[in-house]
């Protein structure tokens, strides 16, 4: 029977949650650059000088750091629920909620809710922001809450604000059960370029 109650059996548990997470926050971080990745390709095309595989890089190094604070000293069987119901909600490509849902009967609402929002939105937040910075085309991301009641008076403040790429201060998720989350602000320079490209014929080299 290992002694639950040591700083050491818990430290050993993180150490193999760290091990089995880590692959999907990877996966995670590098699907939500994708996405991000996508959608600026949609916007500016060819001109976009940066290739998926250095977004992909900068998703993936960014996971390896990825500290798992909140997922700290749960379970084995915990672990490997987490892992599967993390996978198959980014499969899925469905809302939040659905994810949540999913995580409830194991940990009760509170946890999953705890868990799922904060470890989600991070994961989501960084994969964007990497995907931003190499684009060469977003310099800001706008903090946005949810705009319900249950906004609290950290965030609420905030909605709307703009804040450079680097900015982990205010990147959601700002604490436990945060439900902001980040969009893309589109650098000067890049307006420009499409505003000039709507109203010259492009030039054929
Ligand atoms: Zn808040
Ligand atoms: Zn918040």
């Amino acid at each position: 029977m290992p002694n639950v109650t040591s700083s050491d059996y818990w430290e050993a548990q993180d150490e193999a949650l760290i091990r089995v997470i880590q692959p999907v926050v990877i996966s995670a971080a590098t699907k939500a650059a994708r996405l991000a990745f996508d959608d600026l390709v949609l916007q500016f095309g060819a001109e976009l000088g940066v290739s998926w595989d250095v977004v992909n890089e900068a998703a993936k190094a960014w996971a390896k750091d990825y500290t798992f604070d909140l997922v700290k000293g749960i379970n084995d069987t915990s672990q490997a629920f987490l892992q599967d119901e993390i996978a198959k909600w980014i499969e899925s490509g469905e809302p939040l909620d659905a994810l949540l849902d999913a995580l409830a009967p194991m940990w009760g609402e509170v946890r999953a809710e705890m868990i799922g929002v904060s470890e989600a939105t991070r994961i989501f937040h960084f994969g964007n922001v990497a995907a931003w910075e190499e684009s060469g085309v977003v310099d800001r991301y706008t903090f946005r809450s949810v705009r319900d009641d249950l906004v609290c008076p950290i965030c609420e403040p905030d909605d709307g604000q703009e804040f450079p790429l680097d900015d982990t201060e205010h990147a959601p998720s700002r604490h436990t059960r945060c439900r902001c989350y980040s969009t893309p602000v589109l650098a000067r320079k890049a307006i420009l370029r499409m505003a000039r490209n709507l109203f010259i014929a492009p030039i054929s080299v």
